[in-house]
């Protein structure tokens, strides 16, 4: 071989193996969109939100909170260690194996996460999960959550930009308000009368709630933006008001959720810069 044939080959060799990495690369991240057509999608939104205030048209951007704005496992994994603690004696070791969990990749679900956790003995699944449910939809946990990258810093252009902001969450009035106001400001998100809780006080499921809310707010608001982790939420979001840029998130999900509409972007997370 001579030595332009065998630059050649090198040169091909390279170019096979680097569009096999990216495709690769693809793969794994799902239907997510890459970092800067993620990018070109928020700074898209920024800039309808700025067209649509300088029309007088009251922009407004709808946000779920679990999973969407903050990340839910490491509140998952507090509650596990408290009952580690508890119990340590009965359960040696257990303190120690729920420290090596890592919210960024625990599965959702009690259930999935206990079967990681390789908890088979029946009497203990039903011990931990009727410790963790009551503290996990309490006041008393929210702030061991995590903010998803990116968020706070959007949801502070959105404003700057004229949006109004709207925490649609389905978590319950009674049981979580007083918490879920205290989580969003311990985190820095912003909480006045440009930027407000709507919690489920309708009680009905999710997907009915979140539509409801969202038909009722594009009636006073120009939607620029509904963002969500649950696809039937996002789909029912999507919907009652199909002018609005939604946006699926794409963390963590209930196992029983059907697809994400068609034509509804996917992302990761909030980062402008990819
Ligand atoms: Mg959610």
């Amino acid at each position: 071989m001579t030595t332009a044939l065998r630059t050649r080959f090198i040169r091909k060799s390279l170019f096979i193996l680097l569009m096999l990495a990216g495709a690769a690369a693809a793969f794994a991240r799902g239907k997510a969109l890459p970092p800067d057509a993620q990018s070109k999608l928020l700074a898209g939104i920024l800039a309808e939100t700025a067209k649509a205030a300088a029309a007088g048209k009251s922009p407004a951007v709808a946000f779920d909170i679990d999973d969407t704005l903050l990340l839910t496992a490491p509140r998952t994994k507090a509650i596990l260690l408290e009952f580690a603690g508890k119990h340590a004696e009965r359960y040696p070791g257990f303190a120690d194996q729920v420290s090596r969990l890592d919210p960024n990749t625990m599965p959702h679900g009690i259930a999935e996460v206990l079967k990681l956790l390789e908890i088979g003995d029946q009497e203990r699944v039903t011990e931990l999960k009727k410790y963790w449910l009551p503290r996990f939809l309490s006041n008393d946990y929210l702030t061991f959550d995590w903010p998803l990258p990116g968020s706070l810093e959007f949801i502070v252009g959105l404003r700057a930009k004229g949006a109004a902001v709207f925490y649609v969450t389905a978590r319950s009035p009674e049981k979580m308000r007083e918490g879920t106001e205290k989580a969003l400001r311990h985190f820095g998100f912003p909480l006045d009368e440009r930027a407000q809780l709507l919690m489920n006080d309708t009680h009905k499921p999710a997907p009915e709630f979140k539509g409801k809310r969202t038909a009722e707010l594009a009636k006073t608001h120009r939607m620029t933006g509904l963002f969500e982790n649950e696809p039937d939420n996002i789909n029912a979001m999507h919907r009652a008001d199909p002018k609005a840029q939604a946006v699926f998130l794409d963390t963590v999900h209930g196992n029983a959720a059907g697809p994400v509409d068609e034509g509804v972007p996917w992302i990761k997370n909030y980062r402008l810069k990819p």
